[in-house]
């Protein structure tokens, strides 16, 4: 396939990229870097520094191949900076896919992978969380996806534009090549690696009140090599169905925070400090995907369930890169293959 992914230099759409030229695809990525790394895209991959909002720089990405399908991954995603900037979050999230959408329209490419967020549920009556669920996003982040994806299929009525949401649930670990890095970090799993490496004096618990066993949130952690196998499993079913669809996307099962900390703390032998904090605004309980509609619908299994080995991968991949990716200060080139 010929794959155009948009914000590929992110975390999860860094983690695609590689996935799609092992298996043998051809990349074009964009990227405007206001959130992910140049070092992060495979080399394998033409790299174009440039935002989706810019539409003469859209056009001439959309006019230098034939793209079979567009992945999108472009998003602000931390719920706290959504409630104090919804602005933000709106115009990135919502404004700046709109703008890709309209300039994929006017170069006849109609098929699009969105990165949607089980955050459109908001408080779930349903665990895990089936894709019927309704949406009632509790914080601005999930609201501005749950726009996204109602536009999305308007678009699919009007102009049929086919595309596939998948809600991810909390993306973590790392591959060989590619690893979490945010500036600042809000995460937990990197947050409570970071404290193991004696890089953070211990990690705040938001909330020790929740109406789960231990009283903090549980959150469905699935490595991100899995989020991105599943990526090219939903590309290939649109290129070769051109049906649209949504599903949810996890492991099924949920983690407490102390868990989390539990796990973290076998994986590193490390003791980690921590300490009982309020709870982060727009933070629902608790958030488990029902993962049964991708695993029957696209055959996708996840090859790292256990929270275990995610801690392992991304704690491997921290001791490697205790800096996370040395991004350059100033302006990235655009790369050629
Ligand atoms: N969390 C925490 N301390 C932190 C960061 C996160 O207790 O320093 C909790 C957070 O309240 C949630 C879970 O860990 O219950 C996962 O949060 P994260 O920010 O990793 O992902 P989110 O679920 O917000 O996408």
């Amino acid at each position: 396939m010929n794959v155009l992914v948009a914000g590929g230099a992110g975390y999860i759409g860094s983690a695609t990229v590689e996935k799609l030229v092992d298996a043998g695809h051809n990349v074009v990525v964009v990227d405007n870097l206001s959130r992910g790394h140049a070092a992060a895209v495979s080399k394998s991959a033409r790299f174009e520094v440039g935002d989706i909002s810019d539409r003469a720089f859209m056009d001439g990405v959309l006019s230098s191949a034939k793209f079979d399908v567009v992945m999108h991954f472009c998003a602000f995603s931390l719920v706290g900076e959504s409630v104090t900037d919804p602005m933000k979050y709106y115009e990135n999230n919502v404004s700046g896919g709109m703008a890709l959408v309209k300039a994929m329209l006017a170069h006849g490419v109609k098929r699009l992978i969105f990165s949607s967020t089980a955050a459109i549920f908001g408080e779930p009556a349903v665990v895990p969380i089936p894709e019927t669920a309704p949406k009632q996003p509790t914080n601005p982040y999930g609201r501005s996806k749950a726009a996204f994806e109602q536009f999305l299929q308007d678009c699919d009525t009007a102009y049929g534009l086919k595309s596939i949401c998948l809600r991810y649930f909390n993306a973590a670990g790392a591959t060989k090549k590619v690893g979490e890095c945010h500036n600042p970090e809000t995460h937990l799993i990197p947050i409570v690696l970071e404290t193991a490496l004696g890089r953070r004096k211990e990690v705040q618990i938001f909330g020790r009140s929740y109406l789960t066993q231990d009283g903090t949130g549980i959150r469905d952690y699935i490595h991100v090599s899995d989020l991105a196998q599943a990526h090219i499993l939903a590309a290939e079913y649109l290129v070769d169905s051109n049906e649209g669809d949504q599903f949810n996307l996890g492991n099924g099962h949920g983690y407490s925070v102390l868990e989390v900390l539990e796990a973290a703390e076998a994986v590193t032998g490390k003791k980690i400090a921590r300490k009982f904090a309020p709870r982060r605004a727009g933070d629902p309980a608790i958030l488990v995907a029902s993962s049964d509609k991708i695993r029957e619908k696209l055959e996708w299994e996840p090859e790292y369930p256990e929270l275990e080995d995610i801690i392992q991968s991304a704690w491997d991949w921290m001791q490697k890169n205790p800096d996370g990716y040395n991004k350059p200060p100033a302006k990235a080139k655009s790369r050629k293959k």
